[in-house]
């Protein structure tokens, strides 16, 4: 496929970060982005690339009254041969469409995706930082657009695509977290939205994230929406647990955002013979493993972190500590091999990876 892409280049392009210790995440953005519009029984169309900035909507628009907006979460990664790459850019693609068909949006034809993707990234290349652990981080969003308030599905959409360089998740070292479980608000029902990546539910988990930050934790374990029982994510993350030497992971049961690091991480583990199962877990299940000591690690899986050791638990006012407050073997080999896919460290095996320029 060849787009017809409309390029409109800056005049003024902006200086790259000098220090990409601070770049910290989502805070700077390239010279570009990428932009289409859509109308129902026309498609996509007005392809172009214009200079990063505010764009005009109307005040009517779906997307400021009920929310019709989709997104997605990827990076760009300067390899050690000095090329660069996306990690899987088609699971995002079709988790956008699935999203997409969830909230009546439109979707994007795969072959489009993929090369919108290349064209912005290509054009953008020398704003992937250099610096190990640093990335281009993709946000590619959808939302509705159309122009006026009956509730209905929407007609006319936006897609947008902007980049941003982000900083090493760890530059630190990678602590373990405080997790607090979370009894009172929910993130998802099953029928809800909770497998589609919308802006949504991001609102509706802000208040619980807030007041465990305000308590001393860093995020929330999120429960099921109807028996607050079963185990579903981590802040924004899924979970993944070994218990007795089996790694457990929420299975998708509606609710849960099928993450493409978590897929990735049940397929690495499995090629490499570990036991591995999707299931319910209930949140009693969780606290008795961790009572008696078969609770071995818990982690969150992410394109952001990749990985997130969680070194805490608490629930109904008592503490849990995991593996000693200390990341376990599991996780560390989880981190270690996928960055060394997506760094180009580890020969790519799984066809993982798709190159760029
Ligand atoms: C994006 C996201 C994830 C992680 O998905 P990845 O594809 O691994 O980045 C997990 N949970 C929620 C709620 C998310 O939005």
């Amino acid at each position: 496929m060849s787009l017809d892409i409309r390029m409109e280049l800056t005049k003024n392009p902006k200086a790259k970060p000098q220090d990409e210790s601070k770049l910290g995440f989502g805070k700077i953005f390239t010279d570009h982005m990428f932009m289409m519009d859509y109308e129902e029984g026309k498609g996509w169309y007005d392809l172009r690339i214009v200079p990063y900035g505010p764009i005009a909507i109307d005040p009517a628009s779906t997307v400021l009254h009920y929310g019709a907006e989709i997104f997605e979460g990827m990076k760009a990664y300067r390899r050690v041969d000095g090329s660069i790459a996306m990690f899987r850019p088609d699971e995002n693609g079709k988790r956008m469409n699935n999203s997409a068909e969830r909230l009546c949006l439109p979707e994007i034809d795969p072959e489009m995706w993929l090369e919108i993707l290349d064209t912005l990234v290509k054009l953008e290349k020398d704003w992937v930082p250099h610096s190990e652990g640093t990335s281009l981080y993709i946000r590619p969003f959808t939302f509705g657009n159309d122009p006026h308030l009956g509730v209905h599905a929407v007609h006319h959409s936006t897609f947008v695509c902007i980049l941003s360089p982000v900083g090493a998740y760890y530059a630190e070292g990678i602590n373990p977290v405080k997790i607090a479980i979370e009894s009172d608000d929910v993130r998802a029902v099953r029928g809800g939205t909770g497998y589609a990546k919308c802006g949504g539910n991001y609102a509706a988990s802000l208040r619980a994230g807030k007041r465990a930050e305000e308590k001393g934790f860093t995020q929330v374990l999120w429960l099921d929406g109807v028996e607050r029982k079963y185990i579903e994510e981590v802040g924004s993350m899924n979970v993944m647990f070994k218990i007795n030497d089996e790694i457990v992971t929420p299975k998708l049961t509606g609710s849960v955002l099928p993450g493409i690091t978590r897929k990735s991480c049940i397929e690495l583990l499995k090629s490499q013979g570990a036991n591995v199962s999707e299931r319910l877990i209930s949140v009693d299940e969780l606290v008795e493993a961790a009572e008696n000591g078969s609770l071995q690690e818990a982690w969150g899986t992410g394109t952001a972190a990749v990985v997130s050791p969680v070194g805490w638990l608490s629930y109904q006012g008592k503490e849990y500590e995991i593996g000693g407050g200390k990341i376990g073997e599991t996780t560390q080999h989880l981190y270690d091999t996928l960055t060394g896919i997506q760094w180009g460290k580890i020969p790519d095996t799984f066809g993982w990876i798709h190159p760029v320029c």
